[in-house]
């Protein structure tokens, strides 16, 4: 059997040990501490815009705790985009909460601006505003953030932003994760760039990351015991992670770099190829490129996503189909639903390909092997 070819996998840049080392030196084994600190400090800067970073245990842990933050709570209405990942929904569930699912749009594969307001009017008319609006920036490409905000703002509602997948990528080289009102990001292994398991909320507002911190640590009010007026979490990132991290932010733009050279290579070789589809970036927009994913129209390519993920998993490469949508999960499928079936198309027809910064040549040529044998 030839070895694995796995979709995203961890790919370390060799200074992570270091800092993980200097934890273990410093007996800093604790879900604080310098390299947490300065984790918080390099996505900072890396982010630009003002934005403040609380460092998480995850990007699910994000979500929550930004959704607490807005003053979410049990019965209020969520807006939520439908083509996800079930962690984007799973914590407005937690709070009690009701997600109302939005479609996406062709152009991004992320959610339509105009579904979204057609959805507030509807649940306005039906007697309750959203009290917030969660947008995700999928495979890397970033969602129509301008015309989001521009939305959101008209209702006063606000924007919790899931840049989970989204690292680096822009528009008009504003950052994802810069444009709502809070945000989420994720370091899980799978991710572009990885502290093991890990995550964090970042907020224009000083303030609000601040008692993010606060609420991720048991919410302990200053006093010599312990003393507690809200409900507190358990949600820091640790100090070995963040020292993972630390090292991780010094390749995050090889990474990219990487992840959007591989890109390249695929629409290099479905150029010639009938019935198959990449998303393009439309006009200033930057992704990272986490992921290479493609449509295949089965009429006109002559097999089916389903023929290609499987020639894949009989020569040991990893592949999936695109995200199933929230509106079509057996725990999801009950709440509210605003489409025009786009999502539901990208279901049918999509495949994520191997995409990892650390595959090789050889790696490729094994991808392309596959391709070609399966489309024309
Ligand atoms: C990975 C991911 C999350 C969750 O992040 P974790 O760190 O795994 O908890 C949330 N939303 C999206 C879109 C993701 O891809």
């Amino acid at each position: 059997m030839s070895s694995k070819i796995w979709m995203s996998s961890p790919h370390m840049g060799g200074a992570e040990e270091g800092f993980v080392k200097e934890a273990f030196d410093t007996n800093w084994i604790a879900p604080l501490g310098p390299n947490v600190n300065g984790f918080e400090k390099d996505l900072e800067t890396f982010l630009g815009s003002g934005a403040h970073v609380a460092a998480l245990s995850s990007g699910t842990a994000a979500i929550h705790l930004g959704l607490v933050l807005l003053g979410v709570e049990a019965g209020d209405e969520v807006i939520c985009q439908s083509f996800t990942f079930s962690a984007t929904a799973n914590p407005i569930r937690y709070i009690g909460a009701i997600p109302i699912f939005v479609d996406s749009e062709p152009g991004t594969w992320n959610m339509s601006p105009t579904l979204l307001e057609d959805a507030i009017k509807d649940r306005m008319a039906k007697g309750k505003k959203p009290k917030a609006i969660m947008p995700v920036h999928l495979y890397g490409m970033p969602a129509r953030m301008q015309e989001i905000m521009e939305v959101a703002d008209r209702y006063a509602i606000p924007v919790l932003e899931d840049a989970a997948e989204a690292l680096g990528s822009s528009i008009d080289g504003r950052m994802c994760g810069t444009f709502g009102a809070i945000s989420a990001l994720s370091f899980n292994g799978n991710k572009i760039i990885t502290t093991s398991g890990g995550g964090a909320l970042a907020a224009a507002d000083a303030q609000l990351v601040q008692k993010a911190r606060f609420l991720a640590t048991q919410a302990r009010d200053e006093a010599p015991h312990y003393q507690h007026s809200h409900i507190g979490y358990n949600y820091r990132m640790s100090n070995l992670c963040a020292g993972v991290g630390r090292g991780q932010m010094q390749v995050l733009q090889d990474r990219i770099a990487r992840r959007r050279a591989i890109y390249d290579r695929y629409k290099e070789v479905f150029a010639g190829k009938k019935g198959v589809t990449m998303a393009p970036e439309p006009a200033g927009y930057y992704s990272n490129r986490w992921l290479s994913t493609i449509l295949i129209d089965p009429a006109q390519a002559g097999a089916t996503r389903e023929d290609l993920r499987l020639a894949f998993d009989k020569d040991n490469i990893e592949s999936r189909p695109l995200w199933k949508p929230m509106h079509l999960q057996p725990i999801f499928e009950q709440y509210p639903y605003y489409g025009s079936g786009v999502s539901d198309m990208l279901f049918a027809n999509g495949l994520c390909l191997p995409s990892g910064s650390n595959l090789t040549e050889d790696d490729l040529q094994r991808v392309f092997a596959v391709i070609n044998s399966v489309l024309h």
